[in-house]
């Protein structure tokens, strides 16, 4: 890997005041290739090209900081486990270099990374704001050039001690951040949390009242597991429909290589009167695999039990994931199944408010 110099980095500044962009790839740094956009490098003299669109006092405001662009680019659709473990690593290894980070990534997956690294950096005491834009950073009118600005303005900020999201003017909690359109420039909600910042005009507004409660931050206490098995396919997602068998979702969960599944059932947390289907959870909780359900809606909370047609979920062993997001509800587990811990710390993880994901 190598750091390169931004040339609107101030000679003046200390390491303490600089920022660090990890460049991964997404729409942001693509170019037409035979193929369509495909990932670009040259991000950081890109990225100086576009800066001097802003405006002179803009240009002013910009922060001193360097790029470490991947060698291996990639649209956010070929993310992994190991790459949010390779990402978390490199923030921890130059945590004592930077004032705050900066990372560049494709649009899909973004809130899944965001969330993941919430999980892995426990405790950040200093801004991780990810950003990425609908058009590549040199098409007419992109988005880009205004979220790398405002990313890197709100990365600035050290009240801001948590991994954010900044698109489209709104600063949002990672681990509760998901994408809500494929086309529109405003393409992150947070449905069950306020923003915790704004830009309006050209102030970049952090809301504090809204951050991490103290004892979920103030002191890095990362936790920095291998991911590499979970890589292999140990944690599923289900996403019920009217009418699925038991036989289908027993052919998920009865397999040995599966340690942990999140359920997205219907509203409240509801599911086919079938006893079959919950004989297939029970048996799966039974054998010691973490299952979580959460709801297809994507705002409101699940609530096991508050239904008949949810009876019993509980006492099949599903832990309820409250009102997260399929985003900050699969990392977690992922997250907990990757480190050796108890079945019972692992339940009792996932239904406590690591880093205000629920
Ligand atoms: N397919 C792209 C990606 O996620 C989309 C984007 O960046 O907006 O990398």
């Amino acid at each position: 890997m190598s750091l390169q110099n931004s040339p609107f980095a101030s000679t003046m500044s200390s390491n303490a005041e600089r920022l660090l962009v990890i460049y991964t790839g997404g729409t942001i740094g693509m170019q037409q290739h035979a193929h369509g956009l495909a990932p670009s490098g040259d991000f950081e003299s890109r990225m100086a090209v576009a800066f001097t669109q802003l405006s002179l006092a803009q240009q002013r405001t910009l922060p001193p900081y360097d790029v470490l662009s991947y060698s291996t680019l990639i649209d956010s659709s070929a993310a992994t486990p190991l790459i949010w473990q390779k990402l978390a690593q490199d923030i921890n290894d130059q945590l004592s270099a930077y004032a705050g980070f900066v990372i560049i990534h494709g649009t899909d997956t973004l809130s899944w990374t965001a969330s993941s690294l919430a999980y892995q950096l426990q405790g950040l005491d200093r801004p991780v704001v990810m950003t990425g834009a609908m058009q590549p950073l040199e098409a007419n009118g992109s988005d880009g050039l205004e979220n790398l600005y405002g990313a890197l303005q709100f990365a600035a900020n050290p009240a801001l001690q948590e991994v954010t999201i900044y698109f489209a003017g709104k600063l949002l909690r990672g681990a509760r951040a998901i994408k809500q359109h494929s086309e529109s420039f405003d393409a992150f909600t947070s449905p069950s949390y306020p923003l915790i910042g704004e830009r309006v005009d050209d102030d970049f507004v952090y809301y504090s009242s809204r951050s991490l409660g103290h004892h979920q931050r103030g002191a890095p206490r990362f936790e920095l597991p291998d991911y590499r098995s979970v890589n292999q396919g140990e944690v599923i997602r289900i996403v019920l429909w009217p009418g699925i068998n038991a036989w289908q979702l027993d052919a998920w969960l009865s397999d040995p290589r599966i340690k942990g599944a999140l359920l997205q059932l219907w509203g409240a947390g509801n599911l086919p009167d079938d006893a079959s289907l919950m004989e297939v959870l029970a048996r799966a909780s039974g054998e010691g695999k973490l299952l979580a359900a959460i709801s297809q809606c994507p705002q409101g909370s699940v609530q096991l039990g508050a239904y008949a047609a949810g009876y019993g979920l509980s006492d099949a062993g599903v832990l309820s994931g409250d009102d997260m997001t399929p985003e900050a509800a699969y990392t977690k587990l992922i997250h907990l199944i990757a480190q050796p811990l108890p079945l019972e710390v692992q339940r009792q993880r996932f239904l406590t408010s690591l880093v205000g994901e629920r």
